[in-house]
């Protein structure tokens, strides 16, 4: 076999997280396998950016590919309940920082960040799936099975495992731990959506996603993630007994859970649907542990909350960003904790996410975000979290989430 058997670093999966994380480790003259199982393009959930992701890809030197690649502008965030329409501006918000992102079909963003990696030098093993793993002290040794089906074995000082839903290392290492929230089930597709704004009945923004309540149940929500090409991601997000009385059949569930939401269905009366939409169900997951010596546990192979805040794609690229950093001083010949260097600051920003995901289901951000007469200065703050700035320190509502959180709530609800 003539590919090499031996790296500094090994990187499970080619997502954003893998590929941010080998441009940002070759940039650093370290050496990096990306062991992608599939071919790309290939589909993936989670369209919808965070203006904080940009910092990121800025970083990794992919900005000027993912704006050439002509995607959605996205500035803001719109939620709709009932009769109440109300717009976050990502421009207006606490935090410094991009205040703009886009709204992404993930099989060619994904493309566009794995593209850039390759031809900054980064070496990316396509169809080739890792199967095993065995921690040694000071390196590791992982099983692959190639295109050809042939198995090998490489050897690497450090793992990055950004196998996304694939979970890699949570199952392959047993640290797989169940999540405290419920399990929720999303039904979504790609409509056409022949959205004519002029002669749209309600208020509607295509630059924002929007989210919207379904007007009975205040813990089911749709997303509406608009393209550059005139379609929409659409999505439903509910407990799964809930679903259950509508039966089995996902794009007829999807089309009367619009029709339910009067301010969607106006926003989507010309639409197009697909004669199928796909289901994800248990999608929240957590670990037992996210880094040791051996291994560090990007984007959802580590932690995944919820989609209702469009953060994963911006906690895997931070994630990425952490570890690459750490791994450069580690290389370096600096004394590193994983527990201290990473992990501890990955869930700064992860808990701070924990705590809206939360209250939007409890209602508390739901008082807060549907509020007629809202705080400017408080609104900032929120808006800068719902920008993805939530490893910002300085933002109280990021230093104290919860409690800031609740008593805001209790004021709105007053
Ligand atoms: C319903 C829903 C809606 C969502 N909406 C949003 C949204 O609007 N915005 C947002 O930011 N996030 C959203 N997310 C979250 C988003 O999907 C993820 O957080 C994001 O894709 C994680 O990126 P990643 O780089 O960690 O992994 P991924 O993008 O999942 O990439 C992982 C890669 O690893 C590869 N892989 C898996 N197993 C192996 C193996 N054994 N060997 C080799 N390779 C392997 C896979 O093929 C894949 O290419 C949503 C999630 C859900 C469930």
């Amino acid at each position: 076999m003539n590919q090499k058997q031996r790296t500094q670093v090994v990187i499970i999966g080619a997502g954003p997280s893998g590929s941010v994380a080998a441009a940002l480790l070759h940039q650093q003259h370290i050496d990096v396998i990306v062991l992608e199982k599939s071919t790309f393009p290939r589909f993936s959930i989670g369209e919808s950016l965070l203006p904080a992701c940009m910092e990121v890809i800025e970083q990794a030197k992919m900005l000027d590919a993912v704006t050439a690649a002509g995607f959605q502008f996205k500035d803001g965030a719109a939620f709709r309940y009932r009769d109440r329409y109300t717009a976050f501006d990502f421009s207006d918000k606490f935090t410094p920082g991009a205040g703009t992102t886009y709204q992404v079909q993930r099989g060619h963003f994904d493309k566009v960040l794995a593209d850039e990696a390759q031809a900054q030098g980064v070496e990316i093993r396509y169809e080739h799936t890792v199967e095993a793993i065995e921690c040694l002290d000071g390196k590791s040794v992982l099983t692959i099975t190639d295109a050809q089906q042939q198995q090998y074995a490489l050897e690497a000082d450090f793992v990055l495992d950004a196998s996304g839903f694939g979970r890699v290392l949570p199952r392959l290492l047993g640290l797989e731990k169940p999540s405290h929230l419920p399990p929720r089930q999303a039904i979504f597709c790609h409509v056409t959506d022949h959205i004519d704004v002029n002669r749209c009945e309600v208020e509607y923004d295509r630059n924002k996603i929007l989210i919207s309540v379904h007007p009975q149940s205040a813990d089911v929500w749709y997303w509406l993630i608009p393209f550059s090409n005139g379609t929409c991601s659409l999505g439903v997000v509910a407990p799964p007994q809930w679903l259950a009385k509508y039966g089995d059949d996902s794009i007829s569930i999807l089309k009367q859970l619009v029709i339910e939401e009067s301010g969607l269905a106006a926003v989507l009366a010309a639409a197009e649907y697909p004669s199928t939409a796909a289901t994800i169900e248990g999608y929240s997951a957590n670990v037992t542990q996210l880094a040791t010596s051996n291994y560090a546990l990007l984007g959802n192979a580590g932690e995944f909350l919820d989609p209702v805040f469009s953060s994963g794609v911006t906690i895997a690229m931070k994630s990425a960003q952490l570890a690459a950093g750490v791994l450069t001083r580690s290389f370096a010949g600096d004394n590193i904790d994983w527990q201290r260097d990473y992990a501890e600051p990955l869930m700064l920003g992860v808990d701070t996410f924990r705590t809206y995901v939360e209250g939007w289901y409890s209602g508390e951000l739901q008082t807060v975000i549907f509020h007629p007469n809202p705080d400017p200065k408080i609104k900032q703050m929120i808006c800068a979290i719902l920008a993805g700035y939530a490893w910002d320190i300085n933002n109280p509502f990021v230093a104290q989430s919860q409690r800031r959180l609740a008593v805001v709530a209790a004021l709105c609800a007053d």
